[in-house]
């Protein structure tokens, strides 16, 4: 089964939201917010994005390369801030994250031993030096203080290497997908400030 997909990048990563279109399994709307939508309404700016742009989409896609990052002060990031927060916004999409190669050193960090319960963890760098705030904040949810690091269990977006999505996309699809019905659905923010 394919859900409807919409894709959120920055014009640099076109050459790969293409190749994500080309795909013949998945449905992908091809459209991306290029203006900004001129009202004081929150409600009303958040309701028109979804109706004019992400359409009937359930899944929000998030190309992560060299320009996504909340703190990089070169770059216009209201666009794919504004994309974001509309897809958490009311009845969520599920939103998979998809690690560009030129980023994989900077997200990929191994492992680190953890001082609280001396196991070694996954150290991924997913911050405001590598995404904007409305992914990064729902990617690390608030843990409960019995737990010292992140299952997948405890973050709303999903998060994959390119290689690994283009290997069998419809998998990661349906995971960010199921999210949406899942507890941790009631943890997201849509503005985390
Ligand atoms: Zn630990």
């Amino acid at each position: 089964m394919s859900h409807k997909c919409f894709i959120s990048f920055k014009t640099e990563d076109i050459e790969y939201k293409e190749e994500i279109q080309e795909m013949d399994e998945l449905d992908i709307i091809d459209k991306s917010l290029n203006d900004p939508i001129d009202s004081d309404d929150e409600d009303y700016i958040m309701r028109k994005i979804r109706e004019d742009y992400l359409n009937d989409s359930t899944v929000t896609i998030c190309l992560i390369g060299n320009h996504s990052a909340e703190n990089s002060t070169s770059e216009n990031q209201s666009y794919i801030k504004r994309e974001l927060q509309a897809s958490l916004y009311n009845k969520p999409n599920g939103v998979l994250g998809i690690v560009l190669p030129n980023m994989y050193d900077k997200i990929y960090k191994g492992k680190y031993t953890c001082s609280e319960c001396g196991q070694k963890h996954n150290f991924v760098n997913i911050n405001n030096d590598t995404t904007i705030r409305e992914f990064n904040y729902n990617y690390y949810l608030p843990l409960s203080d019995d737990k010292c690091a992140w299952s997948e269990s405890d973050r709303y977006c999903v998060l994959v290497k390119w290689d690994d999505f283009v290997a069998s996309p419809n998998n990661y699809i349906e995971k960010a997908f199921n999210k949406r019905e899942d507890d941790i659905a009631s943890k997201i923010k849509v503005y985390p400030y």
